[in-house]
């Protein structure tokens, strides 16, 4: 998109991204945890295999292993027996083995015959029925990796396969980087929490729970300000704790322009604004600042706007990749590919618009449906959704033209 359709005084979606990516300072410092503590955590140094992998030659079926110059009409007597966990052994030289998935080759063995394709005369006699290969079923010492061979870099996330992949090594702890600490504070006077008595004009946090789960959910270690009055000092003091007890502040509401709208003058106040406003649909009055500790760069600042979904929205584009920078994690492009719009619909002047939308799948086809009410307040359809389409500005979407299609997928690890 040009950034002469943007709408005054707001940044491109994707400068906006880029800036956050770039702004993030990964977090310093080295902890040694346990395997089955590491899950979700960020993995501090590159980790090289200590073994060959398979460390043995082993076999990749229950069958008989055997010398295939030995096969004759006469099969082959079975003189041994090799279940796995069984140490190392040689074949007798004119005999097979019994062998079991995952036990090693006998060594001598040069092909596993699979059970399926053998046959045992009277006299106990393996013959083979069809062909043998040399070689067949066997998995050989180092055929994944040698030792040495790097298996992991620093900043993967070590989800269920990677902690299987250093478990397989036999790595029992891991070095990864310490948690970031996140401070969230919800402001809005009008703001009640659920389970608390309803009256009219009030409103639930919905922004709490909301975010509180997608911090968690990114392995941060949330701070939980709770909710703030929209007055200056009480949000001065607010920023204060935040900024003291925690890596990195967020907010929501209070950040657009309104007199009620009390983050960017305190921001202002007590540190730095970088930029305010994104030519987003929803998500636009989104703040990035410093907040003043007295070191160089401060305490950062992620003000999100106050309605639920543009909070989301702003979180998954452009909050998040600046935390995952912060957790010293690699954040990759935006995924997307283009699918066809089962619907049309008018496009927003001057900024880029995130539907969200549902995937149909249409004689193996992906369509994208609205998956309900667009407004930024309307978390039903963001409950529902299964990505976004995402559209330019001042672009119509029109029935059955492709568009891209980012699928929520990639929010979360
Ligand atoms: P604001 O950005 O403070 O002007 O808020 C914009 C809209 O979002 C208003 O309708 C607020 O009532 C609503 N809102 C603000 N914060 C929250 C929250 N934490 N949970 C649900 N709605 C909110
Ligand atoms: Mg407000």
């Amino acid at each position: 998109m040009s950034c002469a359709t943007l709408a005054k005084g707001l940044l491109d979606l994707d400068v906006a991204r880029a800036r956050m990516i770039a702004a993030a300072e990964p977090v310093q410092g080295v902890e040694l945890v346990a395997l089955e503590q590491a899950a979700g955590r960020v993995l501090a140094r590159d980790l090289s295999a200590r073994h060959d992998m398979p460390g043995v030659d082993n076999s990749a079926m229950d069958g008989y292993a055997l010398r295939l110059a030995e096969l004759s009409e006469a099969g082959l007597p079975v003189v041994m027996r090799v279940p796995a966990g069984a140490g190392t052994a040689s074949l007798p030289e004119g005999g097979c083995a019994r062998i079991f998935t995952g036990a090693p080759v006998p060594e001598g063995a040069d092909c596993v015959v699979p059970q399926e394709r053998v046959r045992l005369d009277e006299a106990g006699r393996m013959h083979v029925v069809g062909e043998a290969k040399f070689g067949a079923n066997i998995r050989r010492r180092g055929e994944e990796y040698r030792e040495g061979a790097p298996l992991l870099s620093a900043g993967w996330t070590l989800n269920a396969a990677a902690l299987a992949l250093l478990a397989s090594q036999g790595i029992a702890e891991v070095p990864v980087l310490p948690r970031l600490k996140v401070a969230l504070i919800s402001t809005g006077d009008e703001l009640i929490e659920p389970g608390e008595p309803f009256a009219g004009g009030l409103v639930y946090n919905s922004n709490r729970v909301m975010l509180k789960t997608l911090l968690e959910q990114d392995d941060c270690d949330v701070l939980d300000l709770g909710i703030i009055a929209d007055d200056p000092a009480a949000l001065r003091q607010a920023f204060i704790a935040a900024r003291d007890g925690a890596d990195l502040v967020v907010c929501t509401g209070g950040v657009s322009v309104g007199e009620e709208d009390h983050v960017r003058p305190v921001l202002d106040e007590l540190g730095g604004l970088l930029f305010h406003g994104v030519a987003m649909k929803p998500g636009k009055p989104f703040a990035f600042g410093y907040l003043d500790d007295g070191s160089p760069e401060g305490v950062p600042l992620i003000g999100l706007p106050g309605n639920p979904v543009a909070s989301l929205v702003g979180w998954h584009l452009l909050a998040r990749p600046f935390v995952q920078g912060c957790q010293g994690r690699t954040v990759g492009p935006l995924q997307q590919y283009r699918v066809h719009a089962g619907f049309s619909r008018r496009g927003s002047p001057g900024r880029r618009e995130l539907l969200r939308v549902v995937i149909d799948w249409q004689g193996g086809h992906p369509v994208a449906l609205l998956a309900g009410g667009q407004g930024s307040h309307m978390l039903h359809a963001a409950s529902q959704a299964q990505g976004y389409l995402m559209m330019a500005a001042d672009t119509d979407v029109e029935e059955g033209h492709e568009y891209p299609y980012l699928p929520a997928g990639q929010f979360v690890d």
